[in-house]
């Protein structure tokens, strides 16, 4: 069996849409995992990969679906480091004069401050740590917004 066609057998179209679901094996975080080359991918860094023939190994790739077990190529958007901070500035820009919390943090940031809100730490400390509101840490937590920085 060739890679495509190994790869596209362990996968399901969504009654709900046009999503290309995973259906063997997930990481942790809900990603689809593919072995390939000896190596174990993320099936949609793969799907990506097969699509276009180039590898993506190590580069962001966002789901514009928003569904991480979702490895149709067209809803796969690479990024380079540098463009999703361009992007978050034009973002930032864009809402400029208005009240935003999506100027005032950058990817790192929202890690961060994940990664805190894993640990443990309080939201009013986040908070303070960030100077940022409350209600922003617990919506970049709850992923309501910045859902595409994982
Ligand atoms: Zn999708």
């Amino acid at each position: 069996m060739g890679d495509h066609e190994r790869f596209w057998s362990k996968t399901q179209s969504d009654p709900e849409g046009d999503c290309i679901l995973w259906k063997a094996k997930r990481n942790r975080d809900g990603y689809g995992v593919f072995r390939w080359l000896g190596k174990i991918r993320l099936a949609h860094h793969a799907a990506y990969e097969l699509e276009h023939g180039k590898s993506v190994e190590g580069l962001p790739i966002i789901h514009s679906c928003k569904n991480r077990a979702c490895v149709n190529p067209n809803h796969l958007q690479l990024f380079t480091e540098a463009e999703l901070h361009t992007l978050q500035i034009k973002v930032g820009e864009q809402n400029q004069g208005e009240q935003n919390p999506h100027s005032r943090l950058s990817v790192e940031k929202v890690r961060q401050i994940r990664k805190e809100a894993a640990n443990g730490v309080k939201f009013v400390q986040i908070a303070r740590n960030h100077d940022i509101g409350q209600t922003t840490v617990s919506r970049i937590v709850h992923r309501k917004i910045w859902k595409g920085i994982t």
